[in-house]
Order: C-alpha cells, then sequence, then structure tokens
C-alpha cells in the first residue's frame, strides 16, 4: 500500500499511517479538479455525474479529514481514559497504604499484648514475694497449707504468663518484621504511583498538543472542500457514530458489512460520483481489493 501520489502536506504527520490507496488515484497525475466544481454547485448538483478525477479528488480531501477526524476522536477518548487510568493508580496506592495500616496495628497490638502480660507477671512476682513473707507469720497449719497451695498457683501463672509473653515477643518480632516490608513495598508503590502518574500526565500534555496541531491540520484540509460536503460528511460522520467513508470491501460495505447491490458496486468503480451505502448512508470509496 502506497501513498497516493497527491496526498500534499500532512502537517500533523496523521495521514501517512493509514492513507488508503485509492484505486486509480495514480494515473490522476496529482491535483484534482475539483475546485471550480466546488465553489459553485449546490450539493444536489454534486451529487449528479462529475468526472471521475474530480471525484477522486474530493474523495480524497475528504478521506484526508476523515483521517484527522478518526485521529482525534482517539486522542478525546484517550484523553478521557486519562483520569480513571490515574484513579486506578491511586488505587493501588491506597491498597498498600490500607495493608501497612493493617500490618501496623497487628504488630501494635502484639506489642501492647506482650507489655500486658509483663505487668501482670510483674504484679504475680510481688504478690508471690508478699505471700513468701507471709508463710512464716501464718498460725495455724490449715492456713499454711493454703497459702502454699497459692503460691504454687501464682508460680504456674507465672510461668503460663512468661510462656505466652515469649510467644507473643516472638510473634511481635514477626509483625515488625512484616510491618518494615509493608513499608518498603509502599515506599517502592508510592515511588512507581508518582512516575506512572507523572507519565501519564505526561501523556495527557502531548495528547492534548497533538490534538490542537491535528485541530489545525483538520481545519486547513476543511478549508480545501466545499461548504455543501463538508456538511454532509459531517452529518453522515454525526449519525453513523464514527466513520464516514469507508471502503468497498468484498462487494461489502465496510462500515455495516452489507452487500451491495453490483449497480452500487459498478458506479463506485467508476467514480464519476459520490456513491453512498443504501443501508448505512456511509460514503464509499474503491480500493484494489473491491
Ligand atoms: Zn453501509
Amino acid at each position: 500500500m502506497g501513498r497516493v501520489a497527491s496526498a500534499g502536506a500532512d502537517p500533523a504527520g496523521v495521514i501517512g499511517r493509514s492513507w488508503p490507496t485509492l484505486r486509480g488515484v495514480r494515473a490522476m497525475g496529482g491535483g484534482s479538479g475539483l475546485t471550480e466544481i466546488g465553489r459553485t454547485a449546490t450539493l444536489e448538483q454534486m451529487s449528479d455525474q462529475m468526472p471521475a478525477a474530480a471525484t477522486r479528488g474530493l474523495m480524497e480531501r475528504l478521506l484526508r479529514l476523515q483521517e484527522y477526524d478518526r485521529r482525534l476522536s482517539q486522542i478525546r477518548r484517550d484523553l478521557s481514559d486519562l483520569p480513571a487510568r490515574q484513579e486506578r493508580i491511586r488505587a493501588r496506592l491506597r491498597d498498600r497504604e490500607e495493608a501497612f495500616r493493617r500490618a501496623e496495628a497487628a504488630w501494635k497490638d502484639e506489642a501492647l499484648a506482650v507489655k500486658k502480660i509483663e505487668g501482670d507477671v510483674e504484679s504475680a512476682r510481688a504478690t508471690l514475694l508478699r505471700q513468701q513473707q507471709q508463710q512464716f507469720e501464718v498460725k495455724t497449719n490449715e492456713a499454711y497449707r493454703a497459702l502454699l497451695h497459692e503460691m504454687e498457683s501464682l508460680r504456674a501463672t507465672i510461668r503460663r504468663l512468661e510462656d505466652e509473653a515469649l510467644e507473643r515477643m516472638e510473634r511481635a518480632e514477626q509483625f515488625q518484621h512484616a510491618l518494615a516490608a509493608t513499608r518498603r513495598d509502599l515506599d517502592e508503590e508510592a515511588r512507581r504511583v508518582a512516575r506512572e502518574c507523572e507519565e501519564l500526565e505526561a501523556r495527557g500534555t502531548a495528547l492534548a498538543a497533538e490534538a490542537e496541531r491535528i485541530e489545525r491540520a483538520r481545519a486547513e484540509a476543511a478549508a480545501g472542500i466545499e461548504a455543501d460536503w463538508l456538511a454532509r460528511y459531517d452529518r453522515i460522520r454525526r449519525h453513523v457514530g464514527d466513520l464516514a467513508i469507508v471502503p468497498v470491501e468484498h462487494g461489502t460495505c465496510a462500515g455495516c458489512h452489507m452487500r451491495l447491490p453490483p449497480q452500487t458496486i459498478h458506479d463506485v468503480r467508476r467514480s464519476d460520483q459520490i456513491v453512498t451505502c443504501a443501508f448505512c448512508g456511509r460514503m464509499l470509496y474503491s480500493t484494489l481489493e473491491m
């Protein structure tokens, strides 16, 4: 697929990427002779027969316009997607922040529990010390046995509490390591998110600048097309919501994919009028593969 010989200037650099090869356009040898028709004819007259070169020239200019419009809609879609993409990126950071807060709470809970157990052990030890002093002051055997029993059960409690404190201290230490890892994750993610948001912002700026360039190029291209044809093109585009001009592909309209009558295909091939698809209203152009 080569470029159209008479494609001319393309200030926004859009056309070259997907400019269709118009059937027979190379044979035209450059510029088209439509300007005179464009200036004077009404839409009705233009719908009628016109020289093949004029039809091709007009089609070529409309296709160039469409290529600008296609790129512009793509840019606008990309631009309108940016806030949602930014939001998804920020949500990732919020997830990491949440994970960090959970890890922090788990560690704090465990550290507090250890402190509380240590306090309990301390007071149990103080009680035990008091009881050890009391054992020399009790008067009866019965009271003595009861005290010994109490002390024994207190020692058991202290052992249990110390075991628990040890266990929870180990767990608190694990939680602390986990917290440090979560912190590193969070910091890394924060850097990634900041970088990605910056990239998106830069992309937004670049897209907006490109849109401006293409809008200017589009205005220039539109200035070279007769107002009625321009209006017709815009009307079809608004109506179908995407491409106003499509090729005939294997006997079908590339816009709505309906099989076209042989007469329509014949008219498109002859190129002495602008032919529209009877099903969707799009303008049709011929390609080498039609
Ligand atoms: Zn169609």
